[in-house]
């Protein structure tokens, strides 16, 4: 019996043995992959500059992009954060947008919206084509057409590419049942870093994705860690180094929710969450990320 069980460890020790030294051949195999596919990076120019923010608006999203002092928005956060993100743009020295996107008409992405539209000038006004009955949204129809902005509604597969930073529609719907599934989902890259923004993408548009090219090395989660979205094939095939949180404090819903981190945290993912690190900055130079995080006066009551 004794002998039994010895032998048994054996097989399981060897076994686990092999697994080890796969696992890390797999990884070698990788790396090496990587590294002979990198983009050659020797001619970037030293003005060159890449930037995204996560910017702390309490329980909405608002995202910043800046390449060579061209900028892109995701977002507005609620109707309360509208001037408060105005200022923090003008602070910032921001005079125009190249684009202007509204991931989907829900207040907590498109409530500031309107004083974004009114205040700056925009190239380009995406958002998609479900209209809404509210005043959230009506008023951000109010203030392009006042301003004589197009609502232009995207493809999917679509590309677009400000400065040397390559964004592509990986999903947009028009659902009017489940406006999250209308959300405009973006992957931005620039050279070879790749960012996932997910908005409020719910399983099912997830499940679509599966297919497509998402591994990113930073995933803004979807739908604020809700435990209805980040399925697990999901998170494991983006496989992000970080995985970013929009989320307010003491929010109603309890985002984020557990089961999100945990898979987050099991693939090894470093979670940066508004809520406890305020605004998050990552600054990339073409192969490498730095991230810091400040508090800003853009969530203040
Ligand atoms: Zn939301």
């Amino acid at each position: 019996m004794k002998k039994t069980v010895q032998k048994i460890i054996y097989v399981i020790v060897i076994i686990g043995c092999f697994i080890y030294l796969n696992q890390n051949e797999i990884k070698r195999f990788y790396d090496h992959y990587i590294d002979n596919h990198k983009v050659e990076l020797k001619n970037l120019s030293k003005d060159e500059f890449f930037q995204i923010q996560f910017i702390d608006v309490g329980q909405g999203e608002s995202i910043f992009i800046e390449n060579n002092k061209k900028y892109v928005l995701v977002d507005a956060g609620n109707n309360k954060d509208g001037n408060k993100l105005v200022k923090y743009f003008q602070e910032l020295g921001i005079d125009s947008f190249q684009y202007v996107i509204g991931t989907h008409a829900h207040e907590d992405h498109i409530g500031g919206m309107d004083n974004i539209i009114r205040t700056f000038p925009i190239n380009h006004y995406y958002m998609p084509s479900p209209t809404v009955d509210n005043m959230t949204y009506q008023g951000v129809i109010k203030a392009l057409q006042d301003k004589n902005i197009k609502l232009e509604t995207p493809n999917i597969d679509s590309t677009f590419q400000v400065e040397n930073t390559k964004f592509q529609i990986l999903s947009i719907t028009d659902d009017e049942e489940d406006l999250n599934n209308t959300s405009i989902i973006l992957k931005v890259s620039y050279y070879n870093t790749t960012f996932l923004l997910m908005s409020d993408a719910t399983e099912e548009i997830e499940r679509n994705l599966l297919e497509k090219d998402i591994n990113s090395d930073v995933l803004k989660v979807s739908h604020h860690g809700s435990k209805y979205s980040s399925i697990a094939q999901f998170i494991n095939k983006v496989h992000p180094k970080y995985a970013i949180i929009q989320v307010g404090k003491n929010n109603d819903y309890y985002f984020p929710h557990k089961v999100t981190l945990d898979k987050l945290e099991r693939i090894g993912s470093k979670i940066y969450r508004t809520d406890l690190n305020g605004t998050i900055i990552i600054t990339s130079n073409g192969n490498d990320l730095q991230i810091s995080t400040k508090k800003t006066d853009t969530n203040q009551e």
